[in-house]
């Protein structure tokens, strides 16, 4: 479903992404480890081309990622994303925030995309926030309102970038429940996360990147009980 070959990024002289190689298969969930800086949030946004690469090649659902136009708009709306900010239009309502891309982009009847709003607001648990405003919600609303405007757009890949680092701990378990229920459902997901319970329970596999490179991709249980890299001992030995 998402395949990255070859790539290389660069900001300046900075090489940010280097030589990264990685598949994503329909249906798998794979959750990306490392330190601050190591190029997790790069590499995520030029899955939806919000980052152009300097060599390689991506591709979603075995196509090349279009530069520009129409197909590149088509292209951002198969690949739904959620940030650590939940980038909610903050003077729509919440049903509003997400019925807006269907009918804008998809130009779906205003009816029809109320009606598949509220249904995915339920799924999220918050149909009966649905006429607020996004600043009258908890954190923890907020993201998944942010998950269910993602989700409106039938998603083919979604993309999560650290999307509960910003939440009081209180709230971060609600999100990442909606989230593993979307893997559960066989939603293909890249996750950008410090989540450890998450990575060890929904995970498929992990990646672990360091300064622009992935050094490991494993299965859970094998990254996390015996890790190769040194790097990734020190990582997991500060963290866990
Ligand atoms: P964090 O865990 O802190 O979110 P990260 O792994 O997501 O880190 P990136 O945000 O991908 O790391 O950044 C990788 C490197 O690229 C860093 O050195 C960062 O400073 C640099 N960088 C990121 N975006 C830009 C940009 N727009 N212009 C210049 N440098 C950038
Ligand atoms: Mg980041």
């Amino acid at each position: 479903m998402i395949r990255i070959a070859g790539v290389d990024k660069f900001f300046g002289h900075l090489h940010v992404l280097k030589d990264v190689h990685l598949e994503v298969p329909k249906g798998q969930v794979v959750v990306v480890l490392g330190p601050s800086g190591s190029g997790k949030s790069t590499l995520c946004r030029t899955i939806n081309r919000l980052e152009p690469v300097d060599r390689g090649q991506i591709e979603v659902d075995g196509r090349p990622l279009p530069a520009e136009g129409r197909a590149l708009a088509k292209l951002r709306a198969e690949v739904g994303m959620v940030f650590q900010s939940f980038n909610l239009f903050a003077h729509k309502s919440i049903v509003d925030n997400v019925m807006l891309a269907p009918v804008k982009v998809r130009r779906l009847p205003a009816a029809e995309a109320r009606k598949t709003a509220m249904e995915l607001l339920e799924r999220v648990g918050i149909a009966n926030q649905a006429e607020k405003f996004p600043a009258q919600l908890s954190g923890g609303q907020q993201q998944r309102a942010a998950i269910a405007r993602a989700l409106a757009m039938r998603p083919k890949v979604m993309l999560f970038d650290e999307p509960t680092s910003a939440l009081d701990p209180e709230m971060v378990q609600e999100v990442l429940d909606v989230m593993t229920t979307l893997a559960k459902e066989g939603m293909t997901m890249l996750v950008v996360t410090h989540e450890m319970g998450f990575a060890r329970k929904a995970a498929d596999r992990v990646v672990f990147m360091a300064d622009g490179e992935i050094v490991e991709d494993a299965k859970p249980e094998e990254f996390f009980s015996s890790p190769k890299s040194n790097r990734a001992k020190d990582f997991l030995g500060k963290i866990l």
